[in-house]
């Protein structure tokens, strides 16, 4: 069934055996940066065709204040460029956000732009445990030989890359998973987690995580009503996720989400009662244990 509300969530993670939840996938900005992504989602029905009002439009204490109400022990704060000369600067920024508040796990980003290795390897260095890469924010091409390198060190770390690669909810002139194939056949060893499963690509992105070992899927907006009304999941998802529980981590894109907390997870808790080979343990799994894996907790 999942939480009814926010107010529930604590209580029904406590019921599941968990000290708490893992989140790979929310979001902190600068101030003045996620100003502009929130005026962005004001004009959602221009940018997207449909409506996104941001459900934890708070100040940043009270955004922190409500992910340790909601349970969430430690979350990837992930943060993202649209230009060159911003992922550095970027970096240092999170890397300090992560240092101030101990439940956030310290990330980087990166940016196809001379001196990308070297950042990344600057970031890896300082202990970066979780890498964004937006290839529709960014409008880059993933297969950019500036990448090459820092595909290259982050494959060797063995430190997860959260790319938001796929087609949804906006298409970039590179987004796909044809692309990003590409990609993972140069760097096999890449730890790659498909923001949003990929979609709409659904399909292939299980067949990428059954290709490679070390792919995964995020769960961030993948399931809910809102999504399911534009980019809807196979009727068989359920089924699908029992051969690969273990490839499957809890992402909300909290705080930018039009609708709250409690929704992406009663997405994900339906599916664990959809399928009997799945249930608890596959909860357990996806809301701590894999993500909690991935991120060297
Ligand atoms: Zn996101």
């Amino acid at each position: 069934m999942g939480p009814a509300s926010d107010d529930d969530v604590a209580g029904w993670v406590a019921s599941l055996g968990l000290d708490g939840l893992v989140d790979i996938h929310v979001h902190f900005l600068p101030e003045r940066m996620l100003a502009k992504v929130w005026a962005y989602f004001d004009n959602a029905t221009t940018n997207y065709g449909m409506d996104w009002p941001v459900f934890y439009r708070l100040p940043e204490h009270e955004r922190l204040a409500v992910l340790r109400s909601l349970g969430v022990r430690r979350f990837a704060p992930l943060v993202y460029p649209h230009k060159p000369g911003m992922a550095e600067w970027l970096n240092q920024w999170v890397l300090e956000f992560a240092t101030r508040e101990p439940d956030a796990v310290p990330t980087a980003t990166l940016y196809p732009e001379p001196g990308a290795a070297s950042y990344v390897d600057a970031a890896l260095r300082a202990g970066v445990r979780c890498v964004k890469a937006h290839v529709q924010v960014g409008a880059y091409d993933p297969r950019d030989p500036l990448l090459d390198g820092a595909w290259g060190a982050l494959a060797d770390a063995g430190v997860p890359v959260v790319i938001h690669c796929g087609h949804g909810p906006l298409r970039g002139e590179h987004t796909g998973l044809d692309v990003f194939a590409e990609v993972l056949a140069r760097h096999p060893r890449l730890v790659t987690v498909l923001a949003h499963a990929a979609m709409p690509e659904y399909d292939r992105a299980l067949a990428l995580v059954a290709e490679y070992p070390r792919v995964y899927l995020d769960t961030t907006m993948v399931g809910v009503p809102f999504t399911e009304s534009f980019m809807p999941l196979p009727g068989d998802w359920p089924a699908r996720l029992a051969g690969i529980a273990d490839r499957v981590v809890l992402g909300t894109d909290f705080p930018n989400i039009p609708y709250s907390y409690a929704t992406q997870l009663r997405a994900i808790a339906q599916w664990a009662e959809a399928d009997d080979r799945l249930g608890e343990p596959f909860l357990r799994a996806v809301l701590h244990d894999t993500p909690a894996k991935l991120l060297g907790l």
